[in-house]
Protein backbone atom coordinates (compact mmCIF):
# COMPACT_ATOMS: atom_id res chain seq x y z
CA UNK A 1 0.00 0.00 0.00
CA UNK A 2 0.91 3.34 -0.63
CA UNK A 3 2.89 5.18 2.58
CA UNK A 4 0.49 7.95 2.59
CA UNK A 5 -2.72 6.13 1.67
CA UNK A 6 -1.33 3.84 4.75
CA UNK A 7 -1.01 6.89 7.27
CA UNK A 8 -4.01 8.31 5.93
CA UNK A 9 -5.38 4.68 6.68
CA UNK A 10 -4.14 4.80 10.73
CA UNK A 11 -5.72 7.75 11.24
CA UNK A 12 -8.79 6.72 10.16
CA UNK A 13 -8.81 3.19 12.10
CA UNK A 14 -7.67 5.26 15.16
CA UNK A 15 -10.60 7.66 14.76
CA UNK A 16 -13.17 5.01 14.16
CA UNK A 17 -12.58 2.27 16.05
CA UNK A 18 -14.33 -1.07 15.02
CA UNK A 19 -16.17 0.30 11.60
CA UNK A 20 -14.64 -2.31 9.38
CA UNK A 21 -17.30 -1.30 6.33
CA UNK A 22 -16.34 2.38 6.82
CA UNK A 23 -12.76 1.54 6.56
CA UNK A 24 -12.63 -0.17 3.71
CA UNK A 25 -15.19 2.37 1.67
CA UNK A 26 -12.95 5.29 2.81
CA UNK A 27 -9.52 2.71 1.52
CA UNK A 28 -10.95 2.30 -1.78
CA UNK A 29 -11.51 5.95 -2.48
CA UNK A 30 -8.25 7.08 -0.91
CA UNK A 31 -6.31 4.44 -3.14
CA UNK A 32 -7.79 5.96 -6.17
CA UNK A 33 -7.81 9.51 -5.07
CA UNK A 34 -4.07 10.42 -3.20
CA UNK A 35 -1.87 10.26 -6.26
CA UNK A 36 -4.41 12.91 -7.79
CA UNK A 37 -4.38 14.94 -4.64
CA UNK A 38 -0.12 14.65 -4.75
CA UNK A 39 -0.17 16.39 -8.20
CA UNK A 40 -2.59 19.14 -6.93
CA UNK A 41 -1.49 20.27 -3.88
CA UNK A 42 -4.25 22.78 -3.25
CA UNK A 43 -6.65 19.86 -1.67
CA UNK A 44 -3.96 18.73 0.30
CA UNK A 45 -3.38 22.16 1.81
CA UNK A 46 -6.92 22.34 2.41
CA UNK A 47 -7.26 18.61 4.31
CA UNK A 48 -10.06 18.19 2.03
CA UNK A 49 -9.16 14.21 2.55
CA UNK A 50 -9.44 14.58 6.17
CA UNK A 51 -12.37 16.76 6.35
CA UNK A 52 -14.34 15.12 3.18
CA UNK A 53 -14.02 11.43 5.54
CA UNK A 54 -15.18 13.28 9.08
CA UNK A 55 -19.26 13.18 9.03
CA UNK A 56 -20.43 16.83 9.17
CA UNK A 57 -22.60 15.41 12.11
CA UNK A 58 -24.31 12.28 12.94
CA UNK A 59 -27.52 11.86 14.76
CA UNK A 60 -28.43 8.69 17.03
CA UNK A 61 -31.97 8.44 18.50
CA UNK A 62 -34.39 5.87 20.47
CA UNK A 63 -36.99 4.35 18.60
CA UNK A 64 -39.36 2.89 20.88
CA UNK A 65 -42.73 1.23 19.79
CA UNK A 66 -45.20 -0.88 20.52
CA UNK A 67 -45.18 -4.34 18.85
CA UNK A 68 -49.22 -6.20 18.25
CA UNK A 69 -48.76 -7.69 21.93
CA UNK A 70 -48.78 -4.22 23.52
CA UNK A 71 -45.27 -5.16 24.25
CA UNK A 72 -42.72 -2.49 24.11
CA UNK A 73 -39.59 -2.66 21.34
CA UNK A 74 -36.57 -0.56 21.06
CA UNK A 75 -34.63 0.02 18.31
CA UNK A 76 -31.82 2.54 17.57
CA UNK A 77 -32.16 5.03 14.72
CA UNK A 78 -29.48 6.99 13.19
CA UNK A 79 -29.13 9.59 10.34
CA UNK A 80 -25.29 10.78 9.09
CA UNK A 81 -25.31 13.63 7.43
CA UNK A 82 -22.09 13.41 5.82
CA UNK A 83 -21.48 16.25 3.44
CA UNK A 84 -23.23 19.47 1.71
CA UNK A 85 -21.17 21.32 0.13
CA UNK A 86 -22.94 21.08 -2.94
CA UNK A 87 -26.74 20.56 -2.11
CA UNK A 88 -28.86 19.41 0.87
CA UNK A 89 -27.91 15.98 2.45
CA UNK A 90 -29.55 13.37 0.12
CA UNK A 91 -29.68 9.99 0.66
CA UNK A 92 -31.45 6.42 1.72
CA UNK A 93 -33.25 4.96 4.69
CA UNK A 94 -31.95 1.40 5.73
CA UNK A 95 -34.35 -0.80 7.70
CA UNK A 96 -32.19 -4.10 8.10
CA UNK A 97 -31.07 -5.69 11.54
CA UNK A 98 -27.82 -5.42 10.27
CA UNK A 99 -27.39 -1.36 10.78
CA UNK A 100 -25.25 -0.13 12.17
CA UNK A 101 -23.24 3.66 12.60
CA UNK A 102 -19.78 1.89 10.27
CA UNK A 103 -22.23 0.65 7.76
CA UNK A 104 -24.57 3.80 7.47
CA UNK A 105 -21.48 5.84 7.13
CA UNK A 106 -19.65 3.64 4.79
CA UNK A 107 -22.84 4.24 2.97
CA UNK A 108 -23.01 7.72 3.16
CA UNK A 109 -19.59 8.41 2.17
CA UNK A 110 -19.73 6.66 -0.67
CA UNK A 111 -23.20 8.66 -1.69
CA UNK A 112 -21.14 11.60 -1.54
CA UNK A 113 -19.23 10.91 -4.31
CA UNK A 114 -22.18 9.58 -6.24
CA UNK A 115 -24.27 12.24 -5.84
CA UNK A 116 -21.38 14.67 -7.01
CA UNK A 117 -21.28 12.07 -9.83
CA UNK A 118 -25.01 12.85 -10.61
CA UNK A 119 -24.03 16.56 -11.80
CA UNK A 120 -26.95 17.60 -9.82
CA UNK A 121 -26.90 19.74 -6.48
CA UNK A 122 -27.20 17.37 -3.96
CA UNK A 123 -25.31 16.55 -0.83
CA UNK A 124 -24.58 13.05 0.94
CA UNK A 125 -26.08 11.00 3.78
CA UNK A 126 -27.43 8.19 4.62
CA UNK A 127 -29.71 6.46 7.95
CA UNK A 128 -31.74 4.13 9.39
CA UNK A 129 -32.08 1.68 12.12
CA UNK A 130 -31.69 -2.05 12.91
CA UNK A 131 -35.42 -2.62 13.13
CA UNK A 132 -36.05 -5.79 10.84
CA UNK A 133 -39.39 -5.09 8.68
CA UNK A 134 -39.58 -8.83 8.28
CA UNK A 135 -42.25 -10.86 10.01
CA UNK A 136 -43.67 -7.56 10.85
CA UNK A 137 -47.43 -6.76 10.56
CA UNK A 138 -48.37 -3.64 8.39
CA UNK A 139 -49.56 -1.67 11.49
CA UNK A 140 -46.43 -2.80 13.92
CA UNK A 141 -44.52 -1.32 10.40
CA UNK A 142 -46.38 1.70 10.67
CA UNK A 143 -45.82 2.19 14.31
CA UNK A 144 -42.07 1.89 13.89
CA UNK A 145 -41.91 4.61 10.89
CA UNK A 146 -44.01 6.85 13.48
CA UNK A 147 -41.78 6.91 16.33
CA UNK A 148 -38.48 6.76 14.06
CA UNK A 149 -39.87 9.89 11.71
CA UNK A 150 -40.92 11.40 15.49
CA UNK A 151 -37.17 12.20 16.12
CA UNK A 152 -36.05 12.44 12.63
CA UNK A 153 -38.43 15.21 11.40
CA UNK A 154 -36.25 17.98 13.73
CA UNK A 155 -33.18 17.34 11.91
CA UNK A 156 -34.54 17.22 7.80
CA UNK A 157 -36.13 19.72 5.55
CA UNK A 158 -36.61 20.06 1.55
CA UNK A 159 -33.78 22.23 1.89
CA UNK A 160 -31.71 20.55 4.47
CA UNK A 161 -31.62 16.96 4.15
CA UNK A 162 -34.15 14.53 1.67
CA UNK A 163 -33.99 11.02 2.93
CA UNK A 164 -35.33 8.26 0.62
CA UNK A 165 -35.81 4.43 0.31
CA UNK A 166 -32.99 1.75 0.89
CA UNK A 167 -32.94 -1.74 1.90
CA UNK A 168 -36.56 -2.62 4.20
CA UNK A 169 -37.55 0.61 2.54
CA UNK A 170 -39.60 0.58 -0.02
CA UNK A 171 -43.39 2.37 -1.11
CA UNK A 172 -44.88 1.67 2.26
CA UNK A 173 -42.73 2.81 4.74
CA UNK A 174 -42.09 5.69 2.52
CA UNK A 175 -45.75 6.46 2.88
CA UNK A 176 -46.07 6.03 6.58
CA UNK A 177 -42.61 8.07 7.00
CA UNK A 178 -44.20 10.99 5.15
CA UNK A 179 -47.99 11.24 6.85
CA UNK A 180 -45.99 11.30 10.26
CA UNK A 181 -43.79 14.22 9.09
CA UNK A 182 -46.85 16.11 7.20
CA UNK A 183 -48.93 15.65 10.93
CA UNK A 184 -45.90 16.67 12.95
CA UNK A 185 -44.68 19.50 10.73
CA UNK A 186 -48.08 20.83 9.63
CA UNK A 187 -46.47 21.00 6.04
CA UNK A 188 -46.69 19.43 2.70
CA UNK A 189 -43.29 19.36 1.56
CA UNK A 190 -40.88 17.24 -0.32
CA UNK A 191 -39.06 15.63 2.52
CA UNK A 192 -38.83 12.09 1.30
CA UNK A 193 -38.68 10.89 -2.04
CA UNK A 194 -39.60 7.77 -3.60
CA UNK A 195 -43.20 8.85 -2.78
CA UNK A 196 -46.23 7.48 -4.32
CA UNK A 197 -47.34 9.43 -7.77
CA UNK A 198 -50.40 10.50 -6.11
CA UNK A 199 -48.97 12.61 -3.53
CA UNK A 200 -45.91 14.22 -5.04
CA UNK A 201 -43.64 10.94 -6.18
CA UNK A 202 -41.74 10.67 -9.31
CA UNK A 203 -42.80 8.22 -12.40
CA UNK A 204 -39.58 6.26 -12.99
CA UNK A 205 -38.36 6.53 -9.38
CA UNK A 206 -38.97 2.98 -8.38
CA UNK A 207 -37.58 1.95 -11.91
CA UNK A 208 -34.62 4.05 -11.69
CA UNK A 209 -31.62 2.35 -9.91
CA UNK A 210 -32.26 -1.11 -12.08
CA UNK A 211 -32.84 0.89 -15.00
CA UNK A 212 -30.01 3.20 -14.51
CA UNK A 213 -27.51 0.67 -13.58
CA UNK A 214 -28.63 -1.13 -17.07
CA UNK A 215 -28.10 1.82 -18.83
CA UNK A 216 -24.35 2.49 -17.29
CA UNK A 217 -23.69 -1.34 -18.45
CA UNK A 218 -24.70 -0.27 -21.82
CA UNK A 219 -22.47 2.62 -21.96
CA UNK A 220 -19.40 0.06 -20.54
CA UNK A 221 -20.44 -2.74 -23.49
CA UNK A 222 -20.75 0.03 -26.15
CA UNK A 223 -16.86 0.65 -25.52
CA UNK A 224 -16.38 -2.60 -26.67
CA UNK A 225 -18.81 -2.60 -29.40
CA UNK A 226 -20.87 -5.00 -27.56
CA UNK A 227 -24.54 -5.08 -26.52
CA UNK A 228 -26.88 -7.04 -24.64
CA UNK A 229 -28.62 -9.25 -27.06
CA UNK A 230 -28.60 -13.11 -26.00
CA UNK A 231 -26.13 -12.21 -23.11
CA UNK A 232 -26.63 -14.30 -20.30
CA UNK A 233 -27.22 -12.25 -17.09
CA UNK A 234 -26.65 -13.41 -13.36
CA UNK A 235 -28.55 -10.54 -10.47
CA UNK A 236 -28.41 -11.01 -7.14
CA UNK A 237 -31.23 -10.03 -4.97
CA UNK A 238 -35.15 -9.82 -5.72
CA UNK A 239 -36.04 -6.35 -4.26
CA UNK A 240 -36.35 -3.24 -6.12
CA UNK A 241 -32.89 -2.72 -7.69
CA UNK A 242 -33.11 -7.07 -8.76
CA UNK A 243 -36.05 -6.64 -10.24
CA UNK A 244 -35.98 -3.75 -12.15
CA UNK A 245 -32.55 -4.32 -13.70
CA UNK A 246 -34.21 -7.75 -14.46
CA UNK A 247 -37.04 -5.52 -16.42
CA UNK A 248 -34.60 -3.88 -18.42
CA UNK A 249 -32.17 -6.64 -19.36
CA UNK A 250 -35.66 -8.35 -20.99
CA UNK A 251 -36.65 -5.29 -22.52
CA UNK A 252 -32.30 -5.60 -24.34
CA UNK A 253 -32.94 -8.83 -25.22
CA UNK A 254 -30.68 -10.78 -22.62
CA UNK A 255 -31.54 -13.68 -20.10
CA UNK A 256 -31.69 -13.19 -16.94
CA UNK A 257 -31.15 -16.52 -14.93
CA UNK A 258 -30.83 -16.18 -11.37
CA UNK A 259 -32.28 -14.28 -8.16
CA UNK A 260 -31.70 -14.48 -4.90
CA UNK A 261 -32.67 -13.23 -1.16
CA UNK A 262 -30.69 -13.24 2.27
CA UNK A 263 -32.05 -17.08 2.32
CA UNK A 264 -30.65 -18.93 -1.04
CA UNK A 265 -30.69 -18.22 -4.41
CA UNK A 266 -32.68 -19.74 -8.10
CA UNK A 267 -31.53 -20.78 -11.16
CA UNK A 268 -33.38 -20.65 -13.79
CA UNK A 269 -31.53 -21.89 -17.04
CA UNK A 270 -34.85 -20.78 -19.42
CA UNK A 271 -34.54 -17.04 -18.20
CA UNK A 272 -36.89 -15.34 -16.15
CA UNK A 273 -39.29 -13.31 -18.24
CA UNK A 274 -41.42 -10.68 -17.75
CA UNK A 275 -44.13 -13.40 -16.38
CA UNK A 276 -42.21 -14.64 -14.25
CA UNK A 277 -40.88 -11.61 -13.22
CA UNK A 278 -44.31 -10.39 -12.38
CA UNK A 279 -44.53 -13.49 -10.40
CA UNK A 280 -41.52 -12.34 -8.27
CA UNK A 281 -42.52 -8.53 -7.58
CA UNK A 282 -46.38 -9.42 -6.21
CA UNK A 283 -44.27 -12.55 -4.05
CA UNK A 284 -41.83 -9.63 -2.86
CA UNK A 285 -43.64 -6.69 -2.84
CA UNK A 286 -47.35 -7.75 -1.85
CA UNK A 287 -47.06 -11.05 -0.02
CA UNK A 288 -43.61 -10.39 1.31
CA UNK A 289 -42.63 -14.10 0.91
CA UNK A 290 -38.96 -15.91 -0.13
CA UNK A 291 -37.28 -16.76 -3.53
CA UNK A 292 -37.39 -20.15 -2.73
CA UNK A 293 -40.82 -20.16 -3.12
CA UNK A 294 -39.89 -19.00 -7.26
CA UNK A 295 -38.49 -22.64 -7.49
CA UNK A 296 -41.41 -24.36 -6.35
CA UNK A 297 -43.31 -22.17 -8.32
CA UNK A 298 -41.75 -22.75 -11.62
CA UNK A 299 -39.53 -25.98 -10.75
CA UNK A 300 -36.33 -24.99 -11.09
CA UNK A 301 -33.16 -25.53 -8.86
CA UNK A 302 -33.15 -23.30 -5.72
CA UNK A 303 -29.98 -23.09 -3.78
CA UNK A 304 -30.15 -22.00 0.43
CA UNK A 305 -27.58 -20.08 1.22
CA UNK A 306 -26.01 -19.99 -1.79
CA UNK A 307 -25.31 -16.73 -4.40
CA UNK A 308 -25.27 -16.04 -7.90
CA UNK A 309 -21.73 -16.37 -8.79
CA UNK A 310 -20.59 -20.00 -10.06
CA UNK A 311 -23.24 -19.80 -12.76
CA UNK A 312 -22.14 -19.00 -15.92
CA UNK A 313 -22.92 -15.37 -17.13
CA UNK A 314 -21.30 -13.03 -19.74
CA UNK A 315 -22.75 -10.14 -16.99
CA UNK A 316 -23.19 -10.42 -13.16
CA UNK A 317 -25.32 -7.74 -11.78
CA UNK A 318 -24.74 -7.90 -7.67
CA UNK A 319 -28.27 -6.15 -6.63
CA UNK A 320 -28.40 -6.77 -2.85
CA UNK A 321 -26.11 -6.05 -0.19
CA UNK A 322 -22.13 -5.19 0.87
CA UNK A 323 -20.03 -7.77 0.22
CA UNK A 324 -22.17 -10.18 -1.40
CA UNK A 325 -18.88 -11.18 -4.02
CA UNK A 326 -15.17 -12.45 -2.25
CA UNK A 327 -12.35 -12.82 -4.04
CA UNK A 328 -12.82 -16.35 -4.40
CA UNK A 329 -16.18 -15.45 -6.31
CA UNK A 330 -15.22 -13.19 -8.46
CA UNK A 331 -12.35 -15.12 -9.53
CA UNK A 332 -15.02 -17.70 -10.62
CA UNK A 333 -16.89 -15.00 -12.73
CA UNK A 334 -13.39 -14.20 -14.59
CA UNK A 335 -12.68 -18.14 -15.09
CA UNK A 336 -16.47 -18.41 -16.67
CA UNK A 337 -15.71 -15.77 -18.55
CA UNK A 338 -17.91 -13.25 -17.48
CA UNK A 339 -17.25 -9.82 -19.78
CA UNK A 340 -18.45 -6.73 -17.46
CA UNK A 341 -20.02 -6.66 -13.76
CA UNK A 342 -22.34 -3.76 -12.58
CA UNK A 343 -23.25 -2.65 -9.14
CA UNK A 344 -26.93 -2.00 -8.56
CA UNK A 345 -25.77 -2.38 -4.91
CA UNK A 346 -23.66 -0.33 -2.62
CA UNK A 347 -20.18 -1.72 -2.52
CA UNK A 348 -21.23 -5.30 -3.21
CA UNK A 349 -17.69 -6.43 -3.83
CA UNK A 350 -14.82 -6.80 -1.30
CA UNK A 351 -11.33 -5.01 -1.69
CA UNK A 352 -9.49 -8.22 -3.06
CA UNK A 353 -12.56 -9.05 -5.22
CA UNK A 354 -12.26 -5.46 -6.65
CA UNK A 355 -8.68 -5.89 -7.59
CA UNK A 356 -9.50 -9.60 -9.47
CA UNK A 357 -11.69 -7.48 -11.42
CA UNK A 358 -9.15 -4.95 -12.75
CA UNK A 359 -6.94 -6.98 -13.15
CA UNK A 360 -8.45 -9.45 -15.46
CA UNK A 361 -9.38 -5.83 -17.35
CA UNK A 362 -13.02 -6.73 -17.48
CA UNK A 363 -16.12 -3.99 -17.77
CA UNK A 364 -16.40 -3.11 -14.17
CA UNK A 365 -18.68 -0.54 -12.74
CA UNK A 366 -18.76 0.30 -9.50
CA UNK A 367 -21.76 0.87 -7.18
CA UNK A 368 -21.43 4.66 -6.60
CA UNK A 369 -21.33 5.43 -10.40
CA UNK A 370 -23.81 2.23 -11.56
CA UNK A 371 -26.67 2.89 -9.51
CA UNK A 372 -26.20 6.38 -9.31
CA UNK A 373 -29.58 6.38 -11.52
CA UNK A 374 -31.87 5.81 -8.15
CA UNK A 375 -30.34 9.28 -6.49
CA UNK A 376 -30.18 11.21 -9.85
CA UNK A 377 -34.00 10.46 -10.35
CA UNK A 378 -34.70 11.13 -6.46
CA UNK A 379 -33.21 14.99 -6.80
CA UNK A 380 -35.38 14.89 -10.35
CA UNK A 381 -38.56 13.98 -7.97
CA UNK A 382 -37.31 16.93 -5.77
CA UNK A 383 -37.39 19.35 -8.74
CA UNK A 384 -40.98 18.35 -9.21
CA UNK A 385 -41.54 18.69 -5.99
CA UNK A 386 -40.13 22.37 -5.78
CA UNK A 387 -42.03 23.55 -9.23
CA UNK A 388 -45.15 21.46 -7.86
CA UNK A 389 -45.73 19.58 -11.51
CA UNK A 390 -44.73 16.41 -12.61
CA UNK A 391 -42.88 15.30 -15.95
CA UNK A 392 -44.03 12.28 -18.11
CA UNK A 393 -43.17 9.39 -18.05
CA UNK A 394 -40.94 9.78 -21.21
CA UNK A 395 -39.59 12.66 -19.85
CA UNK A 396 -38.14 11.28 -16.76
CA UNK A 397 -37.03 8.26 -18.25
CA UNK A 398 -34.87 10.31 -21.24
CA UNK A 399 -33.11 12.29 -18.02
CA UNK A 400 -32.29 9.00 -16.46
CA UNK A 401 -30.40 7.79 -19.62
CA UNK A 402 -28.75 11.29 -20.10
CA UNK A 403 -27.33 11.32 -16.46
CA UNK A 404 -26.15 7.75 -16.72
CA UNK A 405 -24.00 8.51 -20.07
CA UNK A 406 -23.25 11.66 -18.82
CA UNK A 407 -21.47 9.77 -15.50
CA UNK A 408 -20.20 7.23 -17.92
CA UNK A 409 -18.26 9.93 -19.72
CA UNK A 410 -17.04 11.38 -16.61
CA UNK A 411 -15.95 8.06 -15.37
CA UNK A 412 -13.90 7.63 -18.63
CA UNK A 413 -12.74 11.53 -18.37
CA UNK A 414 -10.31 10.94 -15.19
CA UNK A 415 -10.18 6.54 -15.41
CA UNK A 416 -8.72 5.96 -18.81
CA UNK A 417 -5.35 4.09 -18.30
CA UNK A 418 -4.17 3.96 -22.42
CA UNK A 419 -7.08 1.34 -23.69
CA UNK A 420 -8.60 0.59 -20.23
CA UNK A 421 -10.99 2.39 -18.27
CA UNK A 422 -11.19 2.09 -14.63
CA UNK A 423 -14.00 2.72 -13.65
CA UNK A 424 -12.60 2.90 -10.09
CA UNK A 425 -10.48 5.34 -10.36
CA UNK A 426 -12.79 7.40 -12.77
CA UNK A 427 -15.71 7.62 -10.51
CA UNK A 428 -13.59 8.87 -7.43
CA UNK A 429 -11.71 11.29 -8.79
CA UNK A 430 -14.88 13.09 -10.55
CA UNK A 431 -17.25 12.61 -7.92
CA UNK A 432 -13.90 14.23 -5.61
CA UNK A 433 -13.36 17.62 -7.73
CA UNK A 434 -16.64 18.80 -7.56
CA UNK A 435 -17.49 18.34 -3.50
CA UNK A 436 -13.44 19.38 -2.86
CA UNK A 437 -13.60 22.75 -5.17
CA UNK A 438 -16.90 23.57 -3.28
CA UNK A 439 -15.30 22.80 0.32
CA UNK A 440 -12.34 25.41 -0.89
CA UNK A 441 -14.82 27.74 -1.91
CA UNK A 442 -16.61 27.25 1.45
CA UNK A 443 -12.87 28.41 3.26
CA UNK A 444 -12.69 26.24 6.30
CA UNK A 445 -16.23 25.31 7.54
P1 LIG B 1 -34.71 -4.22 -1.09
O1 LIG B 1 -34.95 -4.21 0.36
O2 LIG B 1 -35.81 -3.89 -2.03
O3 LIG B 1 -34.08 -5.62 -1.55
C1 LIG B 1 -32.91 -6.09 -0.99
C2 LIG B 1 -32.64 -7.48 -1.51
O4 LIG B 1 -31.35 -7.91 -1.08
C3 LIG B 1 -33.62 -8.52 -0.97
O5 LIG B 1 -33.76 -9.54 -1.92
C4 LIG B 1 -32.91 -9.02 0.28
O6 LIG B 1 -33.27 -10.32 0.69
C5 LIG B 1 -31.47 -9.02 -0.19
N1 LIG B 1 -30.57 -8.84 0.96
C6 LIG B 1 -30.61 -7.85 1.88
N2 LIG B 1 -29.67 -8.03 2.81
C7 LIG B 1 -29.03 -9.17 2.48
C8 LIG B 1 -27.96 -9.88 3.05
N3 LIG B 1 -27.34 -9.46 4.16
N4 LIG B 1 -27.56 -11.02 2.42
C9 LIG B 1 -28.16 -11.46 1.29
N5 LIG B 1 -29.19 -10.81 0.71
C10 LIG B 1 -29.62 -9.68 1.28
O7 LIG B 1 -33.47 -3.20 -1.32
P2 LIG B 1 -32.98 -2.47 -2.66
O8 LIG B 1 -33.24 -3.35 -3.82
O9 LIG B 1 -33.50 -1.10 -2.63
O10 LIG B 1 -31.41 -2.38 -2.38
C11 LIG B 1 -30.48 -3.37 -2.82
C12 LIG B 1 -29.09 -2.75 -2.89
O11 LIG B 1 -29.09 -1.64 -3.80
C13 LIG B 1 -28.55 -2.19 -1.58
O12 LIG B 1 -27.15 -2.36 -1.53
C14 LIG B 1 -28.86 -0.71 -1.69
O13 LIG B 1 -28.02 0.08 -0.87
C15 LIG B 1 -28.58 -0.48 -3.16
N6 LIG B 1 -29.18 0.70 -3.75
C16 LIG B 1 -30.54 0.88 -3.71
C17 LIG B 1 -31.09 2.01 -4.28
C18 LIG B 1 -32.57 2.21 -4.38
O14 LIG B 1 -32.97 3.15 -5.06
N7 LIG B 1 -33.39 1.39 -3.77
C19 LIG B 1 -30.23 3.07 -4.85
C20 LIG B 1 -28.84 2.73 -4.93
C21 LIG B 1 -28.36 1.59 -4.35
P3 LIG B 1 -34.28 -10.52 1.91
O15 LIG B 1 -35.63 -10.29 1.34
O16 LIG B 1 -34.06 -11.92 2.36
O17 LIG B 1 -33.89 -9.51 2.95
Amino acid sequence: MDKNVEVFMDEIIRKNPGEKEFHQAVQEVVESLMPFIEKNPKYKKAKILERIAEPERVIMFRVPWLDDNGEIQINRGYRVQMNSAIGPYKGGLRLHPSVNLSILKFLAFEQVFKNSLTSLPIGGGKGGSNFDPKGKTDTEVMKFCQSFMTELFKHIGPDTDVPAGDIGVGGREIGYLFGQYKRLANEFTGILTGKSLNWGGSLIRPEATGYGCVYFAEEMLKTRKESFKDKICTVSGSGNVAQYTTEKLNQYGAKVVTLSDSSGMIYDPEGIDDKKLAYVMDLKNIKRGRIKEYAEEYNVDYYPDKRPWEIECDLAFPSATQNEINKKEAQKLIDNGVMGVAEGANMPTEADGVETFLDAKILYGPGKAANAGGVATSALEMTQNSQRLSWTREEVDKKLQWIMQNIHQSCVKYGKEGDFINYVSGANIAGFVKVADAMLDHGVV
